[in-house]
């Protein structure tokens, strides 16, 4: 769906109002799994795939525990 045919869904349907994610532009469902957010001041949606995905990306990128700091 491009830009121009959401807004005029939005027309003809203004109380089917959609949100779609804003990495994949799938369509957002709160039921799917999907989350709303804010990235600072920006209002973010994302799909629940998105959303695995950056938590395991988010998960990857954490330091690695450094040796021997989990056996005191
Ligand atoms: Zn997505």
């Amino acid at each position: 769906m491009t830009a121009n045919e959401y807004i005029k869904s939005l027309d003809e349907e203004p109380h089917k109002k959609k949100e779609f994610c804003s990495i994949c532009n799938s369509e957002y469902s709160e039921d799917a799994g999907g989350i709303k957010g804010e990235f600072g001041i920006m209002p973010v949606v994302f799909c629940e795939w998105c959303f695995s995905s950056i938590m395991d990306m988010a998960e990857q990128m954490r330091e690695p525990e450094p040796c021997g700091m989990s056996h005191k």
